[in-house]
């Protein structure tokens, strides 16, 4: 954003405007504020519906962002961002709670999946009607929004450049990541949220248009129930929750002709499950799935400023078809120091040469792993289980040793795996093939999942998911879904972009019809 640049947010309901209970009537209401719910609630407004878009978390400007991790996730993620799902491994797993959604604090890559991706969507669910031909148009439209470009080589760092060259060595294609980002300084902080105003979220593109067009945006409002009556929803009923403790105020409801619940993943059943609704088919909350991720620090003899440059600047999709993505990775000082190994001196060594390392990752399809989400008893909060797959942690591990080559090919002295069982430093690549030899499990390594999707499946067949390819509920007419809920299967690649295109595609699709 330019200095001068108007406040984005304006028009922006918030808490402090709102005294006792909150009562609206709409056309459509749109839970949630993130990829999926902003592009509903933008292309509806204009589309000359009147909107009241709904999201938990209050806005975030550019001088609200903390770079403390600690504080920062305190203020912009679910739980803190100590959600973990249950499972062979404990798996990580943040969500945001801020107007944007995720799109405020993710890494802004966007990515298009490859064609082949949706007939393995057709294969699980017999999904029919999702494919490259009818979402280009939808990726080419969020694109031209987000002004979505590739990194230039100005703002990638030493860090990325490594890792082009170690992909380059190994003879493995690798390309700088597209990303919605404009006037980007290669701060590398797009996980606390970007400062130089440079990210472009949904909170300052979708959003911002919706309400230009005439929407209502309401925040720090949790949706709890969706009430309907046989097969038509007819609004929501939830609370007013305080910024950061969360504490409930006055009670919210909005009556509306037509529901978008977009609230995320994890968000969006439970509120189907409380309201007991849009499950005949059992499949809500079934079927979680993830790109679980793990990285490997590599260490260089000389000093890389590895805080410099585009958070994750380069990638490649060489291994894309056997499930496997590798990628540039950084944050914040905080974070990385969690997942040194040692302690006394010896970890105090590590944390000395902070500026000599790099962390580079490795996410997988995890075609073979699912789990859950449900309700935790007596609370708002979910019960997540996930279990890691052995078939898939096998490609995995194929995986780090191809990640732990990239390492040694870009200059690395010594590589930090990460692994149990696996000596904490390695230090010549001979060594580092105990990576590929040793028998490992799940439960060995330090799993996070920030792709999540499938809790809400797109299906053919009625019994066999929640919505169909419109993103509209088989089991209610007028409830539609629009998160990442509604992924078939994998994305193979990050899965914002293709989430962003659904929505385009599901609202010109309500716009029409309804
Ligand atoms: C650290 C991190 C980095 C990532 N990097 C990338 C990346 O670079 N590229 C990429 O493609 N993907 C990335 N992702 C994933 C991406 O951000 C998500 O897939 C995407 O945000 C999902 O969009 P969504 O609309 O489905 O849900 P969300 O972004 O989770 O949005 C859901 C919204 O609904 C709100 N909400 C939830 N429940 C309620 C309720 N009951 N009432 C009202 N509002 C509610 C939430 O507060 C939230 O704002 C990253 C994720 C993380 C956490
Ligand atoms: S790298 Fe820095 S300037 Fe660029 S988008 Fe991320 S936070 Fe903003």
């Amino acid at each position: 954003m330019l200095p001068n640049a108007p406040d984005p947010h304006v028009g922006v309901h918030e808490i402090a405007e709102t005294q006792g209970d909150l009562r609206l009537d709409c056309e459509v209401v749109v839970v949630g504020s993130g990829p999926g719910g902003a592009v509903v609630a933008k292309e509806l407004a204009e589309a000359g519906r009147d909107v009241v878009l709904l999201e938990e978390g209050p806005p975030f400007g550019k001088a609200d962002f903390v770079q403390e991790a600690g504080e920062s996730m305190q203020r912009t993620l679910r739980e803190g961002g100590t959600r973990a799902a249950r499972g062979n491994p404990i798996t990580p797993t943040m969500q945001a709670i801020a107007l944007g959604g995720g799109s405020l604090i993710n890494s802004a890559i966007c990515a298009r999946p490859p064609a082949w991706i949706f007939d393995k969507w057709h294969r699980r669910t017999g999904i029919e009607g999702i494919d490259r031909e009818v979402l280009d148009p939808h990726f080419d439209r969020v694109e031209a929004l987000l002004g979505v470009a590739p990194t230039p080589v100005a703002v990638q760092g030493e860090r990325n450049r490594r890792f082009k060259l170690g992909c380059e060595a190994l003879g493995m294609s690798c390309e700088p990541t597209w990303r919605n980002v404009q006037h980007c300084r290669g701060s590398a902080e797009c996980f606390t949220g970007c400062r130089n105003g440079a990210k472009k979220s949904t909170d300052v593109t979708y959003v911002a248009a919706a309400i230009r067009a005439g929407a209502r945006v309401y925040t720090s409002v949790r949706v709890e129930r969706v009430l309907a009556s046989g097969r038509r929803a007819t609004g929501i009923r939830g609370r007013l929750v305080e910024p950061f403790t969360w504490k409930p105020r006055g009670k919210v409801q909005v009556e509306a002709k037509l529901l978008v619940l977009a609230a995320g993943c994890v968000g969006t059943p439970l509120i189907l499950l409380k309201s007991g609704i849009a499950n005949s088919s059992g499949w809500v909350g079934r079927d979680l799935r993830f790109h679980p991720g793990l990285a490997i620090m590599a260490m260089f003899p000389e000093p890389i400023e590895p805080w410099k440059g585009a958070t994750q600047g380069y990638h490649s999709v060489d291994y894309l078809k056997e499930g496997l993505k590798f990628e540039v990775l950084w944050s914040p000082p905080a974070v990385l120091a969690t997942r040194l190994p040692g302690c006394g001196h010896a970890y105090q060594e590590h944390l000395l040469r902070y500026d000599h390392m790099a962390p580079f990752d490795v996410i997988c399809a995890a075609d073979d792993s699912s789990g859950s989400v449900r309700l935790k008893r007596g609370s708002h909060l979910p019960d997540l289980r996930w279990e890691f797959a052995q078939t898939d942690f096998e490609i995995m591990q194929k995986g780090l040793g191809i990640l732990s080559d990239i390492c040694w090919a870009a200059g690395a002295e010594s590589i930090l795996p990460g692994l149990n069982g696996i000596p904490e430093v390695l230090r010549t690549q001979d060594e580092a093939e105990v990576i590929r030899s040793r028998p490992l499990e799940p439960k060995d390594t330090i799993t996070a999942a920030n792709h999540a999707f499938c809790t809400t499946r797109m299906s053919k067949d009625p019994s066999d998911g929640v919505v169909d390819e419109r993103g509209c509920c088989h089991d209610l007419d007028n409830l539609y879904i629009a998160d990442t809920g509604i992924f078939a299967a994998s994305s193979g690649v990050n899965p914002m972009l293709l989430c962003m295109a659904l929505a385009d595609r599901i609202a010109l699709g309500i716009a029409d019809r309804c």
